[in-house]
């Protein structure tokens, strides 16, 4: 995720307040004893890292070093030219929900800045290293500009933010981005056809229906646009997609909206083609590529496990959720994700059937007034999943008997 650079005058002093909160947590650790948490730091050739004292040994904090300094070198690898203003900054004590990581990219002398909820990982199910990769790639390519890089970030609004961080992690959890997860999502009915609906699946939620589920929104915002920008690179070449992001970033600008015309003359300029016809190829490569068995089952697991992740996020996060039930479902998804990274999915899909059973539970105690509108939801997201995973099953079924 990105927060946009703001101009906003109570940022400097925000930071101020920031920069000054580990003398005040020194302070207070120093009044109330040893209870207070203190923050500390660690550098890399690259990066600033914040954390809480004691937060980890010093194996694991070389451990966190090394995945943000490898995260660097995979993505500068693909930001050649872009040079950073100073170190990038990252906090890993994040205290917000809804997502797991955060990316400002500094300006007005301030560096480039990242928030990620690393204790977190665990129950969000989210690896480090793709996380890190993610972050890191939104600061470089708030400096990726049409030529050379831009000597400030851009403050126009990028449609393809999230698409461009995700494609350079290589997907979501690095697993690999591929043209077949197109055509999983298409099966699923997770795809959003992008000849009818270009502009609205790039713009961050914008046109999406109220009622769309995390994991449509996940495939809309950051897959689906992943998936457009590999197609448009393996395609047109690297610079054409730098070529085709800028000028499609101008043309949306600050009002986040584009005319078909001004559309037609982003793809013409730029990649040298109409709109539909580079995106009916986009839509018929991901038709076509063939779904390899073994490894499916494990891409449509993470997207699901995340997405319910992040529904449970957003419900615990609510004041009045019972503490109880809610460490129950978290240790659910602890589970579960230790069983996904360890490869038995098997164990990994019944950690979370029963964190999803939990979760309905969860959401069935918000309260009188809302609970026949909570009901329709239970029920339509839990079917919407249960078909996911059934489709999934099916169409691996049918391509086996195909081949
Ligand atoms: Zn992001």
């Amino acid at each position: 995720m990105i927060m946009k650079p703001t101009s906003s005058p109570t940022r400097g002093a925000r930071l101020r307040i920031w920069r000054a909160l580990p003398v005040l947590a020194v302070a207070a650790a120093l009044l109330l004893g040893s209870g207070a948490a203190r923050a500390d730091f660690a550098d890399t050739q690259y990066i600033h890292l914040v954390y809480t004292a004691g937060q980890f040994t010093p194996d694991e904090l070389n451990r966190v070093k090394a995945i943000a300094e490898d995260a660097y070198a995979h993505d500068s690898a693909f930001f050649t030219d872009v040079r950073l203003p100073g170190k990038i900054t990252i906090d890993l004590n994040g205290r917000f929900h809804g997502a797991t990581g955060m990316a400002t990219p500094g300006d007005r002398g301030q560096p480039p800045h990242i928030v990620l909820r690393y204790a977190d990982l665990d129950v969000m199910g989210l690896q480090p290293q793709y996380l890190f990769r993610h972050e890191i790639a939104h600061i470089f390519a708030f400096y990726w500009g049409a030529q050379g890089g831009l000597a400030r970030p851009s403050r126009a609004s990028d449609p393809l933010a999230e698409g461009l961080a995700d494609y350079v992690a290589g997907g979501l959890d690095s697993l690999g981005l591929q043209l077949w997860w197109g055509h999983q999502f298409q099966l699923d009915g997770l795809w959003v056809d992008p000849e009818t609906r270009f502009v609205g699946w790039y713009t961050m939620g914008g046109g999406m229906d109220r009622d769309a589920t995390m994991l449509q929104r996940r495939v809309a915002i950051y897959d689906e646009p992943a998936l457009f920008i590999k197609f448009v690179i393996d395609r047109f070449g690297r610079d054409a997609f730098r070529s085709f992001r800028a000028a499609y970033m101008a043309a949306v600008g600050e009002r986040r909206r584009i005319t078909p015309e001004a559309t037609e003359a982003v793809f013409r300029d730029t990649l040298g083609a109409s709109p539909s016809s580079v995106l009916s190829a986009f839509n018929a490569a991901a038709s076509n590529a063939p779904i390899p068995q073994s490894e499916v089952q494990r891409m449509m697991l993470a997207h699901e496990a995340y997405a319910s992740a992040q529904e449970f996020d957003l419900e615990a996060s609510r004041p009045l959720a019972p503490r109880r039930l809610v460490a129950s479902i978290s240790d659910e998804f602890r589970a579960l994700n230790k069983a996904m990274w360890s490869g038995d999915l098997a164990a990994a899909q019944q950690h979370l059937r029963a964190a999803q059973s939990m979760m309905a539970a969860l959401k069935g105690r918000r309260g009188d007034i809302m609970v026949a509108s909570v009901a329709h939801a239970i029920g339509h997201w839990g079917g919407r999943w249960r078909s996911s995973s059934q489709s999934a099953v099916r169409s691996s079924r049918r391509r086996a008997a195909r081949a």
